[in-house]
């Protein structure tokens, strides 16, 4: 068997493990298994290129690749090592800008350092240079922005440039002239325009779109980077690379298209920066008094309860409140109340946000359901815990059509027969809409931090008396 049939089998068999671990990942009981086959095909994939790299390399170029190696392994060991789990999501972004520059740059280097081209294959290759190059910088940007908006470096609130969709169209057939001349004549200053108007596009798209739909963008620049690397791909002539881009690039795209539903977006609005959305400012004046509870009126309020539904959301995250939660469960559950939790798709910060945190605190599977699943039984829910969630759980959304978030469905709590809001103040949630839910004749808010007020339900709960 000859090194290049050894180099594409072990390819072969990488490529096959991540098939094999996305499937794994889509269900919570074979999660782990599928992290387990993820981590074995790029192990094989990372042996597979360091050694033939190696081979063909010059001493020089060993002690560079050895150097990037172990910096860049040991940044990246540091920084999942120090991550909080609020704060996944910006990193996840500023990963993906790293995956957009390495395409902007094996672009530019496929373009200065063309290697040996067979003269009928050029036009093909300046057509991969241009476009890896166009996608990198836009990935690139657009995970800045993401990282800076997700971190609240800078507002989530959209920009609104005058005739913004025009710019962005604008800039989309200025790409494919640009691409066409050069790949006619590929000179070094229609490189630099296309690398210039992808970093600006990248730019305004991401700024235009608002906090509300934030979630999508993540996918969407996990989509991205998946077509970047697989572009990238190409140029290096890695079928590996290939495969894994289209892999994570379309499952990205699905996932988009996924929250986009969730939240009755139009999926082509959303990567236009934003065209055709509801307005970012607006909605209706929220005015009214709210009551407060203390917890041990909540600790009665559930011992008295035969069903209790549980909301999280991203003050969950926050508190860490998940395992006292997960506590408080299992009190109520072997005191014989029933426990549901009502997950939102896009509750949080990441998709599935919430369901690892309750895996983590081993809440079992079976009681956490879908919106979807459990909206139609709120209004014969006697109790509604909602844990730090604030969008997922405003009536403004289904009743308020000027409402940033309008037509965005979320868990309809307010048809319970007591809410109770656990949160640290009055303020607004991400896509910074007031919430009318907390001055519902049946809500009470109880203030805090969430994890420390579900300790003292369940230290009260001890001395409760069931009501029923
Ligand atoms: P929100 O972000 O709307 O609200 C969270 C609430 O938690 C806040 O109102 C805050 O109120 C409260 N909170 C924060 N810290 C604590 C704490 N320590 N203890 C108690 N409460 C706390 O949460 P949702 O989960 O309902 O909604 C998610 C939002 O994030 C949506 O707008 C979604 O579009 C967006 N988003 C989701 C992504 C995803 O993939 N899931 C990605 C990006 C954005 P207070 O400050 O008063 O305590």
């Amino acid at each position: 068997m000859t090194a290049s049939s050894l180099t594409l089998a072990a390819y072969l068999i990488a490529a096959l493990l991540f098939v094999v671990s996305l499937a794994g990942l889509s269900r919570h009981e074979t999660a782990r298994a599928g992290v387990g086959f993820g981590i074995a095909g790029m192990a094989i994939a990372l042996v597979t290129v360091v050694v033939t790299a190696v081979a063909g390399a010059s001493a020089l170029g060993v002690v560079l690749l050895v150097v990037a190696v172990v910096v860049g392994g040991a940044i990246g060991l540091w920084r999942a090592r120090v991550v909080e789990m609020t704060g996944m999501p910006e990193l996840i972004a500023l990963m993906h800008s790293f995956v957009g520059l390495a395409a902007v740059l094996v672009g530019w280097n496929g373009y200065l350092e063309p290697g040996a081209l067979d003269p009928s294959l050029e036009g093909i290759h300046h057509g991969e240079v241009v476009v890896g190059v166009f996608i990198g910088a836009v990935t690139f940007t657009g995970s800045i922005i993401a990282y800076l908006k997700l971190s609240a470096k800078i507002k989530s609130a959209p920009l609104t440039l005058p005739g913004k969709n025009v710019l962005n169209l604008g800039a989309l057939v200025a790409f494919v002239v640009l691409t066409v001349f050069f790949v006619l004549s590929p000179s070094l200053w229609l490189l630099v325009a296309v690398t210039v108007l992808a970093l600006l596009l990248g730019l305004h798209l991401v700024a235009s779109i608002g906090g509300g739909d934030m979630p999508v963008v993540v996918s969407m620049l996990n989509s991205y980077s998946g077509w970047a690397a697989a572009a990238s791909g190409f140029l290096l002539s890695n079928d590996l690379l290939i495969i894994t881009g289209a892999l994570v690039g379309s499952s990205g795209a699905y996932l988009s298209y996924v929250m986009c539903k969730a939240m009755n977006r139009s999926f082509i609005s959303v990567i236009a920066g934003g065209f055709g959305a509801p307005s970012a400012s607006g909605g209706a004046e929220v005015t009214g008094e709210h009551r407060e509870i203390d917890a041990a009126s909540v600790a009665e309020a559930l011992a008295g309860a035969s069903s209790v539904v549980i909301t999280p959301g991203y003050g969950m995250a926050v508190a860490q409140a998940q395992y006292p939660v997960a506590e408080l469960t299992r009190k109520l559950r072997e005191s014989g109340v029933e426990v549901r939790f009502g997950v939102h798709p896009v509750a949080g910060r990441l998709p599935g946000h919430m369901n690892v945190l309750l895996a983590e605190a081993q809440v079992p599977y079976d009681i956490v359901l879908e919106m979807d699943e459990i909206n139609d039984d709120l209004a014969s829910t006697d109790v509604v815990l909602v844990i730090g969630a604030n969008d997922t759980v405003n009536p403004a959304a289904s009743e308020d059509p000027t409402s940033p978030i309008a037509g965005m469905p979320v868990l309809r709590v307010w048809e319970a027969g007591q809410v109770i809001v656990f949160k640290r103040s009055m303020a607004a949630g991400y896509a910074g809409v007031q919430n009318p839910l907390f001055f519902r004749e049946n809500t009470s808010m109880l203030f805090g931090d969430a994890k420390d007020r579900v300790e003292d339900i369940v230290a009260a709960l001890k001395t409760a008396a069931p009501a029923r």
